[in-house]
């Protein structure tokens, strides 16, 4: 291609235990998917359909690099999250064989400027500035589904300045993983090098600069980042 000018590399997350990167193609989230953070959001649990908004593919940080304090907003949330990479194409994907387009997982944190998406929630507007920002999306390194399994349950945990925030378990998510991948796959045609944050539970709150954030999830190791003065 002749491009009129470069646009340098792809964004793409180190793959554990490979000499191999992960293309980010696009960057999928599901909203409310634990019943007491949509509690704590002033929403219902039911298990109403689940919903979806996105993040720019190069909204991803890597683990261990600073993140930046948004512009436009003075309510910063962290929100620690499962996060599941996508390894083949499909669409309108069944149930049995939804498990099988699952690359590897990884720890993400769906940064979320709060205010600005309950100013949009409040009068019916798209969430895009409150979700997918710059630097919004504090990934780990994926790790294959040949290396975990599948991950249905582990505990899954946040701490800013190492005291606790967010404490739940991956089995309490409202839509399993599988049925994520069904309802996103009747949405858009998946793709290999998509990613899938898929909900957080309870206990997000307010991230200022200095604060060191941890999280985690059972066998896929910790996400770290420090937000710093833009
Ligand atoms: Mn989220």
């Amino acid at each position: 291609m002749n491009y009129a000018f470069d646009l340098g590399e792809r964004p793409s997350l180190p793959i554990e235990g490979s000499g191999h990167r992960f293309p980010v193609r696009r960057i999928y989230c599901v909203g409310r998917n634990y019943a007491d953070h949509a509690r704590e959001m002033g929403g219902s649990p039911d298990r109403e359909p689940p919903f979806f908004f996105d993040k720019p593919a190069d909204a991803v940080v890597e683990s261990g690099a600073p993140v930046p304090y948004p512009p436009r907003t003075g309510n910063l949330h962290h929100e620690i999250e499962l996060v599941v990479a996508i390894g083949r194409e499909g669409a309108n994907i069944a149930l049995e064989d939804a498990n099988a387009f699952i690359f590897g997982y990884a720890v993400g944190n769906d940064l979320t400027r709060r205010d600005l998406q309950f100013a949009a929630r409040d009068v019916g507007r798209p969430w895009d500035t409150a979700k997918g920002f710059d630097h919004s999306a504090p990934i780990t390194a994926i790790h294959r589904i040949e290396d975990t399994g599948l991950i249905e349950k582990g505990e899954i945990w946040l701490t800013v300045n190492d005291a606790m925030k967010q404490r739940g378990n991956i089995a309490d998510m409202i839509w399993s993983v599988p049925e994520i991948i069904v309802e996103l796959s009747k949405l858009y045609r998946l793709m290999p090098g998509d990613l899938i944050f898929t909900g957080t539970p309870a206990g997000v709150g307010p991230l200022v600069v200095g604060d060191e954030v941890q999280g985690g999830i059972e066998l896929l190791g910790t996400l770290n980042f420090t937000v710093i003065a833009a």
